[in-house]
């Protein structure tokens, strides 16, 4: 059975609420085009344009039911057929009534009978409530006009909020009993119930997925393409040396130390390629949280993106050493940037500038190339391998780990969006927060945008 997710950032859902409790506690109404991701087993609608019904334009405002011209949504209806993207319908319920209505289900029988003759490509549209509270919930209308309840409804912010109506799990495992001492019960179910991706399983990477398999996480998307070697010992948590000798995959070494602690109760999906397939991405397009830890520009770069196409929250992990190789060291920093989509991203926050990335893209795609304009002196600054202590890989992932608990239970006095980039520096001990600054103004467009041809709207070979 197809499982149906629904994604929004939480700024939408502001503007939402905004307009659909106007303060007269009347129904109120509006629309959205969604993207896409679709595959055998799970349909994502993600959120990129709202259209606002304005209230004056309705037919009737009552507390029970809104009725208003549907033409007033052309614009959207036409920008969907056009580019195979989806229509949800979004309304309130000022008294808290948590269902649909029969008024509803009449009204969207309507509306989505004749966007599906409008749109003709057999996929499905949505329609959704939202309370006072800005607790949602949907269901999707598929071709054939049945209506099918949407499983989860993700809002990513700086806060970050899922609301389920799958089956609830069992009762807490024993495993569990800890965690859920410190966060609760209801912190523990998600995340049990969470998919995470994570990008990179070395330094910083090994160290985030056995955090996140302790805590509970139901299940893990792992990429990474390079085997365990001898020089990776140092810091990879859980490798050992016999996968050197036998050149172990890195995803396989962490899947089976993931099976060793903690049985099936963590699920694992590893993937022993480069970032840079399409089918690995769009497997990380269906990951509610996704860590990068990556030491390549280009790949942290597209993973920015994904998250922004496809509405996931974004933990970016980076950590520098610098040391002469006679024992004097200069510079040992990590940072740890939190990107949500529609806000700032890597770039904007010029964590690398064009001219490195221009530089990565270039050795993954032309390494020929990319040679030559090193020898020639256009590129500049290229990274041999860099020193790496497990010590401070692990701090840098134990923050990111923190960083994403704060988000789904909100502990810190500072609000989250004061701690968006978090960095230290051992050689001067400072740690410090900064709010990352203005949206990216190029991704801020994409959000929510979903499939699209090419993918990701780039080629990257
Ligand atoms: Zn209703």
């Amino acid at each position: 059975m197809k499982s149906y997710h629904l994604r929004f950032t939480a700024q939408q859902v502001e503007e939402l609420r905004r307009h659909l409790f106007p303060g007269d506690g009347k129904e109120a109404v509006a629309l959205a085009l969604c993207g896409r991701r679709d595959d055998d087993s799970i349909h994502i609608l993600c959120v990129h344009k709202l259209l606002l019904i304005p209230h004056d334009k309705c037919h009737e405002r009552h507390p029970l039911r809104v009725h208003w011209p549907t033409d007033i949504g052309r614009p959207i209806y036409e920008e969907a057929m056009r580019k195979h993207m989806a229509v949800l319908k979004i309304h309130s319920h000022p008294g808290y009534y948590r269902q649909f209505s029969e008024v509803d289900d009449r009204s969207d029988a309507e509306l989505f009978s004749s966007l599906h003759g409008w749109t003709d490509d057999g996929m499905p549209h949505a329609s959704a409530v939202m309370l006072p509270n800005k607790e949602m919930f949907a269901r999707v209308i598929t071709a054939d006009l049945q209506f099918v309840a949407v499983s989860r409804i993700a809002v990513a912010g700086d806060e970050i909020a899922f609301f389920d109506f799958a089956p609830s799990r069992k009762e807490i495992a024993s495993k569990d009993l800890r965690t859920a001492q410190a966060f609760g019960e209801k912190t523990v179910a998600l995340l049990n119930s969470l998919r995470v991706g994570v990008v990179g399983c070395s330094g910083t990477g090994s160290w985030v997925i056995e955090q996140l398999a302790r805590l509970g996480v139901g299940e893990l998307v792992l990429v990474d393409p390079d085997i365990i070697e001898h020089k990776n010992l140092n810091r990879i948590v859980n490798s050992t040396l016999e996968q050197a000798e036998s050149k172990t995959p890195k995803v396989e070494a962490l899947e089976s130390a993931i099976r060793r602690i903690m049985g099936t109760c963590t699920q694992v999906t590893p993937s022993a390629k480069n970032l840079f397939h399409t089918g690995v991405l769009q497997k990380l397009a269906t990951c509610d949280v996704l860590f990068g830890c990556m030491d390549t520009v280009d790949g942290r770069d597209i993973l920015n993106r994904l998250a922004t196409f496809y509405l996931i929250p974004y933990f970016d992990l980076g950590v520098r050493l610098d040391a002469d190789g006679k024992g004097g060291v200069n510079v040992v920093c990590g940072s740890v940037h939190f990107l949500s989509p529609g806000g700032s991203s890597l770039l904007s926050r010029r964590v690398y500038g064009p001219e490195a990335l221009r530089a990565a893209s270039l050795r993954r795609t032309n390494p020929e190339q990319f040679t030559a304009e090193v020898d020639e002196g256009y590129i500049k600054g290229v990274k041999v391998e860099s020193p790496a202590v497990i010590s401070v890989n692990g701090l840098c992932a134990t923050l990111a780990v923190n960083n994403l608990l704060a988000r789904l239970h909100p502990f810190r006095i500072d609000p989250n969006n004061e701690i968006r980039h978090q960095w230290f520096d051992l050689i001067n001990g400072i740690f410090g927060n900064g709010n990352g600054g203005e949206p990216c103004r190029v991704l801020q467009l994409y959000a929510g945008r979903g499939d699209i041809e090419p993918f990701l709207d780039c080629h990257f070979g």
